[in-house]
């Protein structure tokens, strides 16, 4: 199947629109309106409110108990655009440089399509989440009942990755995004005249001593064929040239790719953050929070996702197994509730190659059709009718 060229077109407009109004995590307000009379206008049943601004359309055709769900993300970033065409965005400080106005675009051709087509025999739930940039929208939806109120039996989603070839798509098997923590150290000394460092205990020094130990967790307690990582981002402590200060704060992240290999880091940052700061006569508190889990795709659910890619551009544009990425992903909550698979899909290698998150991002509209016809697709060949 392909996107026919007017309706290509009408998703570019959309998500020229989407791109100039862009909105934060949990602020979709215009955003899900746009979505939610669009979805309505193609007779699709709308149900808003899900985890805050998140929005579910059903679509349902013939008698067949089957249902599946693919989902888009629909939340800006805190980025002040550089770009200067005509689409850039109107909100001073915000921006879609993530490409979820892609995302939101490619579902929402999906679902006119589907709606018109009716080319399956099922339920179609699509699924728009809000807040995808660290702040928890796909949890919000699940704990707000998101699977419960509409069951699925499979889920799929997908990001655009700047660098990869127009036409192309990623599939890998089994973990492909990493889990993410944060983590907070908070360090007491005894605060003393900068002059005078025998009377204090020197919070900045211990603060230094134990960002350096935490270094050894991933080379030396991680088994050196898992994979890890764990960055010390920030260090506060201090405010004048001649005070030693009472109190250092470091905080950073860790990522990897299994829940065990997660909480024994956490376990190992408290005991060094601990027992570093006790060798000096000072003490340390460690908080760990886990985020989000690390983004496992379903075996079988891989192998389909594959199989509709290679029907849409062929099996030499589909790479399977790509690398892992250590960056996370907020549908992992979603695939840890319902097998499914998350795709990547191409951004282009020249147009479309700037990085996600960088002020002179910008979604590929060539990429639209891509996207779309594989939702479509994977519906028409999972509720084959
Ligand atoms: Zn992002
Ligand atoms: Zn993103």
């Amino acid at each position: 199947m392909s996107i026919p060229e007017t309706l290509h077109n009408e998703m570019r407009e959309w998500r020229h629109d989407i791109h100039a109004h862009p909105e934060l995590g949990f602020q979709e307000k215009r955003t899900s309106d746009l979505v939610a009379a669009q979805l309505e206008s193609f007779g699709i049943e709308v149900h808003r409110g899900i985890g805050r601004t998140g929005v579910v359309g059903v679509l349902r055709n013939g008698n067949s108990k089957r249902s599946l769900g693919l989902r888009a993300d629909m939340d800006a970033l805190p980025i002040q655009e550089a770009n200067s065409f005509a689409h850039r965005s109107r909100h001073d400080g915000v921006m879609h440089a993530c490409g979820h106005d892609g995302h939101t675009t490619m579902l929402l051709g999906a679902a006119k399509h589907l709606a018109h087509a009716r080319s399956f025999d099922g339920t179609v739930h699509f699924i728009f989440q809000p807040a995808e940039e660290g702040i928890g929208g796909a949890k919000a939806m699940v704990e707000d009942g998101l699977f419960r109120r509409f069951p699925c039996d499979a889920l799929f989603g997908m990001h655009n990755r700047p660098g990869m070839a127009l036409g192309r798509f990623a599939v890998r098997s089994g973990p492909m995004m990493a889990g993410g923590a944060f983590f907070d150290i908070e360090v007491t000394g005894r605060g003393a005249h900068g002059a005078r460092p025998e009377s204090g205990i020197d919070s900045v020094l211990v603060a230094a001593h134990i960002a350096t130990a935490l270094q050894s967790i991933v080379s030396r307690n991680v088994r050196p064929v898992e994979t890890a990582v764990l960055s010390v981002t920030q260090i506060h402590a201090g405010d004048a040239y001649n005070v030693i200060p009472q109190s250092a704060r470091l905080s950073g992240t860790v990522r990897a790719f299994s829940t065990e290999v997660m909480e024994m880091i956490g376990r190992n940052i408290a005991r060094i953050a601990e027992g570093v700061a006790a060798g000096f006569g000072a003490t340390a508190k460690a908080d760990f929070r886990p985020i989000f889990p690390p983004l496992i795709n379903d075996a079988a659910e891989a192998e389909f996702a594959a199989g509709v890619c290679t029907e849409l551009v062929g099996a030499a544009n589909v790479r399977r197994d790509p690398p892992l990425i250590m960056a996370s992903e907020d549908f992992s909550y979603m695939l840890a509730e319902v097998r499914g698979c998350y795709i990547n899909i191409g951004n282009g290698d020249g147009e479309g190659a700037c990085e996600v998150h960088n002020p002179s991002y910008d979604f590929n509209d060539a990429a639209l059709p891509y996207g779309a016809a594989f939702f479509v697709r994977a519906v028409e060949r999972k509720l084959a009718r």
